[in-house]
Formats: C-alpha cells, structure tokens, sequence
C-alpha cells in the first residue's frame, strides 16, 4: 500500500513529466472510482491543461488549469503509469489520460481507489481530502506543530499516527520503522510519553519518510516508470533487531499487526493509555 514516500515521489515525477500537458482523450473503464457521473468528470477533466502535481497525505492533487483539480487515491495499491508515444499499454487500468504527442497516463487499482474532479472553488469541501492532517514531510510541520497535535490525545500511538485526519501519509509500513527508531511500542499511551520521546518520535517520523521518499519509497512499490523503489524494510518477524539482535516478534494491534523489538520497544503497565 503505498504512502507518503511512494505518493510524493509520484507526485513529483507527475509533476516533472506532466506539467504542461493538456488532456485530449479520456477513458474510464470503471465509473464507480469517480466521484462525478462521467459527463460530468469529463467535462471538468477534457481540454485542461496539467498544473503542480503534489501530494497530501496518500493522495495525489494535480491542478487542472484553470480551475479543476484531479485527485487521486490508490487506496491499497496500484499503478500510475506513463506511456511514451506508440508505447503499448497495459490490458488492464481503470482510467486513462492521453495527451496531445500521444503520450498517455494510465492508472489501476489492485483493489478500489478514488479518481476524483473537484472545481478549484470546491477543493475545501471534498470531504475526503479536507479532513486530513498535516503531511510530516511539509516544510511547515515542526516539532511545535507535532506537539500541538498531541496535546490532549489519550489513546495509543499507533492508532493516533495512523488516522489521516491527525497526521497524512503513515499506514502500516512505515509506522514500523517510526516506531522502532523512536523505541516507542505500538500501544504506547500518548499521554504517557515523555518530552524526550516526543522530540524522538519526531524525529523518527520526519527520518523515515525522508529517507524512504529520497531512495524512490518501498521495494515492493513502482514509480510512473515502473522501476521499484530502493528502501527496504528494517524490521522481519524472527530476525535479529538490527539494534540489539532480539528476535523481532509479531503482534496484533487493533485491527492491524505490528512488528517489533521487545527489546527496544518495551511496554510497562505505567506506559498504557487512558481509553
Ligand atoms: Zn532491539
């Protein structure tokens, strides 16, 4: 599934590939991934011309100029794909853009996504995008910021990191490593952490997804070109902690699993939140 290192890096090669190119032939395979009836997703899509290509969260917000916005969701995965000229392309994709040179853009989703078309006017009130969070990668998000957002919140970190509209672009991959640099557990209650751990959590956050964005994201993910991302996972269920060398173990949290050191990421009872 990708997140925010797969979905900024998307973005930006989007953003290099497509700025600048107008939209003269769209396909829709499957309507139910968009949020409009089909005439009316074509008409705000049709003859408009790319702008910025950015990323929020898990989502991706290409400005149709003048006054569109294409926003995509992957959800559980799936493939963005630029086509040269002449290029084949794939048998199977949900929607496609086709451009004037006769490059193209296809877009599938293993599972369900969102392809959606919002007036510029009407951006704030998508209700999907506009509940999210900040994006730990954004320029603005310092440790003040972060601070503010845990202010208050008594449940568990896992939880709080993962819900988009506390902070965009974590899910179930690098929520691991996060949480294992920070040598925080899972299920570590907020209220219960120190100022220490907050500035390591911090820290981990914005490291992780860095990194994981400046290696091209996950090795199990690909770019606009098909080529997989350079960043592997840390943690393996059996193998030795990196840190440490405890066998890394398995649990479930919430409806997710997590893997973890049980030697770096201990939990005493002092350490559980309040429900
Ligand atoms: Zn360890």
């Amino acid at each position: 599934m990708p997140e925010l290192p797969e979905i900024t890096n998307l973005a930006r090669q989007m953003d290099k590939q497509l700025r600048g190119k107008r939209i003269v032939g769209v396909e829709v395979r499957q309507e139910k991934v968009l949020n409009l009836s089909l005439q009316d997703f074509t008409a705000l899509v049709l003859n408009k011309t790319i702008g910025p290509v950015t990323a929020k969260g898990k989502w991706v917000f290409m400005k149709l100029e003048p006054d569109a916005y294409f926003l995509l969701s992957l959800g559980m995965g799936g493939e963005v794909l630029h086509h040269e000229p002449g290029e084949a392309l794939p048998d199977k994709y949900r929607l496609r853009f086709d451009f004037p040179d006769g490059s193209a853009l296809s877009i599938n989703f293993w599972w369900f996504g969102y392809a959606h078309a919002v007036l510029a006017g009407e951006l704030a009130i998508h209700k999907m995008t506009a509940a999210l969070g900040p994006s730990p990668l954004d320029p603005d998000f310092s440790y003040e910021k972060f601070g503010r957002l845990l202010e208050g919140k008594r449940g568990g970190l896992k939880a709080f990191l993962m819900d988009q509209k506390n902070v965009a672009g974590i899910g179930n991959v690098y929520i691991q490593s996060i949480l294992f640099r920070a040598k925080l557990h899972p299920n570590r209650g907020i209220p219960t952490l120190t100022e220490d751990e907050r500035r390591r959590l911090y820290e981990a956050i914005r490291g992780s997804l860095k990194e994981a964005t400046d290696l091209g994201g996950l090795r199990y993910e690909r770019d606009l070109f098909n080529q997989i991302g350079r960043w592997d996972l840390e943690l393996r269920q059996g193998h030795p902690c990196p840190r440490c060398g405890t066998p890394i173990e398995k649990m479930k949290t919430g409806s997710t699993s997590s893997v973890v050191c049980p030697a770096c990421q201990k939990m005493t009872a002092n350490h559980r939140g309040r429900p």
